[in-house]
Order: structure tokens, then C-alpha cells, then sequence
């Protein structure tokens, strides 16, 4: 006999859970479904460890700046395994506090993976579920190239289990999350080398942060070799070298090598043929606006559906879901234009709504850009001089702002704002109306001239 529920929802991380909890918050008799960690990627092996790393990378970055403060202070040490050992006590808290909000909202917790039998029963374990609804938030994988060795080099998720700081590493990619954990480790003290398939990384992004981070990246010391394909690692000893596709160019001695080439959805071990649910060439759920795939009773959200791969989207797009199965609203859904994002580089970026280079394509000749570049306050006399640069990209006769982009210290904090502002239809003279807060570096978005 299967136990039957309002909401079957296969995976509880941040898609799945908020929209488990969200439905039983209605009332739905739910059901959460979730195979390894209650979290999934984000507080696992995602966000959460992640910033912890960043924070230590940059508490590193202002220990070598205290000295041009007037501080006495050298770093002598630093101890990987008891940050490692502070992170992964805090992610297990944040397990614990996920397991205790699935039973205070009353949702039953299956722990397993779940694969369809038909469109209303998944199997788990050898147990049966139906739901009148269900709800596949199984996010995604790191992906692993096929080529020789490959097997050799970590991926992000591996990166969060290293028990020592490696002391040369190379990280292979150029997504943010390459980005990422370069500026990370290079920080922390390792000797890093990014390998980047083509001339540029952040291609989606606007062409100023690439640029700009690119530059202060060489800058900082990180050894970037573009139009660089890696196609082996090979182990010498203890130690492993990669190899390239020109092939006199060869990278020995390193102590680890980091795939971050991109994610595959988890759809392929659902048994999804037997539910008859379409997924794209690249293993992607086909969803519609409203988070629907092509049979009635299934819809996704999340990493798995190839849209926006961050959090708050997931969890976003699973509320709204939740609010129109269980409260009635049915025009409920998310909007997936303008979402703001940061990437916790050194220095970090945040930037809304079209790059330059999208806005001329839907606008042509009507837009009008401002730019400005300068050296934060805090690194007017510092030895390290990272630069921030900003641009607003603007639309119209009006200067309706349509993107939003920078770089610099406090950028991750800044954009969230300005991306209220964006999202409310702002113009550059509503930007230049508002005061600005001096001494900041935000204040140079409201002057720019
Ligand atoms: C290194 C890294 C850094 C990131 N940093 C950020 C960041 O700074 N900000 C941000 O917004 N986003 C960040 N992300 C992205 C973010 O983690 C994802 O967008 C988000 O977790 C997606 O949520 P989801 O619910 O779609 O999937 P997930 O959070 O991946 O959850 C899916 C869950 O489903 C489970 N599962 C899979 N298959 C089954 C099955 N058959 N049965 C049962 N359970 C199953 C998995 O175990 C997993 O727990 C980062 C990701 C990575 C990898």
C-alpha cells in the first residue's frame, strides 16, 4: 500500500524545501523526499561553505592591509583544517535546523531517492508515494570532463572535503565558481592557476566586470592561461601535473587540479520515461511560466530546470508554485528577469538587469552608458590597490536604467539596493535626485556624470 499526500516533493534543498514547507504552511498534507544532506547544494556544498571561505580569504587580504593601517601584524599561520573543522560544525547546525523546520511545519521526511513509477507514485527505498502534485527539485551535479585522468582533479565538491590547503593548485573553468575558488585560494596563500578555454571567463556578464576582474586577478599574482584546454592529469609521485592541448605546454607539480566546467541536472536516475515527463538535449526539465512540465500532475523548479542556477530563485520559484497548488493563486509565478547577482570574487561584483552589450542588441543606438573607475578610500594608501568600476547602462529619451553593474570592494553588499531601484523602473534622474552617502563607494552611482 502507498501513503498518498496533497505534495510529493523530490529534494530538499532550497527549491524543494521552501516550497514543502511553504505548501504545508497552506495546510497540504506534504511530503519531502531528499536522497543525501537536508540543504541540498547551497548550505552543503554550496553558498554557505563558500562564503565562509570567502570571509577567511578576505579577513587574509585585510591582515596584509593592517600593516599600511599601522598595525603590527604578520599572517604566520593560518589553519585550513580549523576553519574547515568551524565551517563544517556550522553547516551540520544548519542541518539540524533544517530537519527541526520540516517537523515543525508537520511535513513527513522520507530519506532516500526518489524515481517515478507513474505521474502520480514515486519509489523509494522499495516504498511507494502518491501525491496528487509532485515536485522535482533535484538540482544538479558538478561536471566531470571526459578526458584522460580526469578523476584525479576534485570538483567544488571535493574543494569543501580538502583537509589542507593545497600549496599549488590549478582550477580548470570559467564560470564564476572558477572565479570563485581561484580568489579564494590564491588569498589563502596557495599558488593558483586558472585554466580558461577561450580568451575571456564571466562571458554572460558584462564585458567591464570580466575585464576589470581579469585585470586585478593578473594583478593579485593568479596565473590565468586562456585559450588553454586541458586534456589530461596525469600523477608523477604524489603530485599531479596537467596537460594541455598544445603540447608542449605542461603544468607539473601541482598538489590538486579543480574541475569547475559546469553542472549537469540530477533528471537522469529519476526514471522520468515512466512518468512521461520531457526533458531538453542537455537532461534539463522543460518547464512552462508557472513551473508546469508536460504532464498535468509534475512540475520543477530549480537547478534542474536549466533556468537562473542560484538560490533565492529556487526558492522563489517554489513559493510561488506552493501558492498557486495549495492557496488559491493562480496566476502565481516567478519573474525571472532582472535578478541580481554577486560574485564573491576578490574584489567581489554585483550587477542587475542587461549588460551593455544586451541592451544595444534590444535597444540599438537608444542607449546611453555611464561609467566611472576609481580606487576605493580604503585602498588609498594601501599597498594592495584594487580598483572599483561601475556602469550604468541606461534606455530612452527618460535614461530608464536597465542594468546595473560593479566591481570593488562592497559591491556584494551595494547591489541589492540598487537592484529595488532597477526592478522599480528607476531613471538616471531619480538616481541623480537621491543624495549621496559620502564617504561610500556607493555614492558614485548617484553622481555619475
Ligand atoms: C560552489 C557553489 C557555490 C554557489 N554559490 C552560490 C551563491 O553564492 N549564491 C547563490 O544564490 N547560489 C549559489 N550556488 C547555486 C545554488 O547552490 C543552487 O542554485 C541551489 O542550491 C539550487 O537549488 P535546488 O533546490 O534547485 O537544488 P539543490 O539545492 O541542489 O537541491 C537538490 C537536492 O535534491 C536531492 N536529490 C537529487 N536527486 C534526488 C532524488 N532522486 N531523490 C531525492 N533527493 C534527490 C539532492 O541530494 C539535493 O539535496 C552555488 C553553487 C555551487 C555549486
Amino acid at each position: 500500500m502507498s501513503q498518498e499526500f496533497d505534495y510529493l516533493v523530490i529534494g530538499g534543498g532550497s527549491g524543494g524545501m521552501a516550497s514543502a514547507r511553504r505548501a504545508a504552511s497552506y495546510g497540504a498534507k506534504v511530503c519531502l523526499i531528499e536522497g543525501g544532506r537536508l540543504g541540498g547544494t547551497c548550505v552543503n556544498v554550496g553558498c554557505v561553505p563558500k562564503k565562509v571561505m570567502w570571509n577567511a580569504a578576505m579577513i587574509a587580504e585585510a591582515i596584509h592591509d593592517a600593516k599600511d593601517y599601522g598595525f603590527d601584524v604578520e599572517l604566520t599561520q593560518f589553519h585550513w583544517e580549523r576553519l574547515k573543522s568551524s565551517r563544517d560544525a556550522y553547516v551540520k547546525r544548519l542541518n539540524g535546523i533544517y530537519d527541526r523546520n520540516v517537523n515543525n511545519a508537520g511535513i513527513t521526511f522520507v530519506s532516500g531517492y526518489a524515481s517515478f513509477v507513474d505521474p502520480h507514485t514515486v519509489e523509494v527505498n522499495g516504498e511507494r508515494y502518491k501525491g496528487k502534485h509532485i515536485l522535482i527539485a533535484t538540482g544538479g551535479r558538478p561536471r566531470i570532463p571526459d578526458v584522460e585522468g580526469a578523476e584525479l582533479g576534485l570538483t567544488s565538491d571535493g574543494f569543501f572535503e580538502m583537509e589542507t590547503l593545497p600549496k599549488r593548485v590549478a582550477i580548470v573553468g570559467a564560470g564564476y565558481i572558477a572565479v570563485e575558488l581561484a580568489g579564494v585560494l590564491h588569498s589563502l596563500g596557495s599558488e593558483v592557476s586558472l585554466f580558461i578555454r577561450q580568451r575571456q571567463f564571466l562571458r554572460q556578464f558584462d564585458a567591464m566586470l570580466r575585464d576589470s576582474l581579469m585585470e586585478e586577478m593578473y594583478e593579485a599574482g593568479i596565473h590565468i592561461h586562456t585559450g588553454s584546454l586541458v586534456r589530461c592529469i596525469k600523477k608523477e609521485e604524489d603530485q599531479l601535473s596537467v596537460c594541455l592541448q598544445q603540447e608542449e605546454l605542461k603544468i607539473k607539480k601541482l598538489d590538486a587540479v579543480i574541475w569547475a566546467v559546469g553542472r549537469d541536472p540530477n533528471s537522469d536516475s529519476l526514471g522520468l520515461e515512466h512518468a512521461g515527463v520531457q526533458i531538453d538535449e542537455q537532461g534539463y526539465i522543460i518547464v512552462d511560466e508557472q513551473e508546469n512540465t508536460n504532464v498535468p500532475s509534475i512540475h520543477a523548479v530549480g537547478d534542474v530546470t536549466g533556468r537562473i542556477q542560484l538560490t533565492p530563485v529556487a526558492i522563489a520559484a517554489g513559493r510561488k508554485l506552493a501558492d498557486r497548488l495549495f492557496d488559491g493563486k493562480k496566476d502565481a509565478k516567478l519573474d525571472y528577469t532582472d535578478v541580481p547577482s554577486v560574485i564573491f570574487s576578490h574584489p567581489p561584483i554585483g550587477t542587475v538587469g542587461l549588460t551593455e552589450d544586451e541592451a544595444h542588441d534590444q535597444f540599438g543606438d537608444d542607449v546611453k552608458v555611464y561609467n566611472t573607475r576609481f580606487t576605493n578610500m580604503y585602498h588609498a594608501f594601501t599597498t594592495r590597490r584594487p580598483h572599483t568600476a561601475m556602469k550604468l547602462v541606461t534606455v530612452g529619451a527618460h535614461e530608464k536604467i536597465v542594468g546595473i553593474h560593479v566591481i570593488g570592494l562592497g559591491a556584494d553588499e551595494m547591489i541589492q539596493g540598487f537592484a529595488v531601484a532597477l526592478k522599480m523602473g528607476a531613471t538616471k534622474a531619480d538616481f541623480d535626485a537621491t543624495v549621496a552617502i559620502h564617504p561610500t563607494s556607493s555614492e558614485e552611482f548617484v553622481v555619475m556624470r
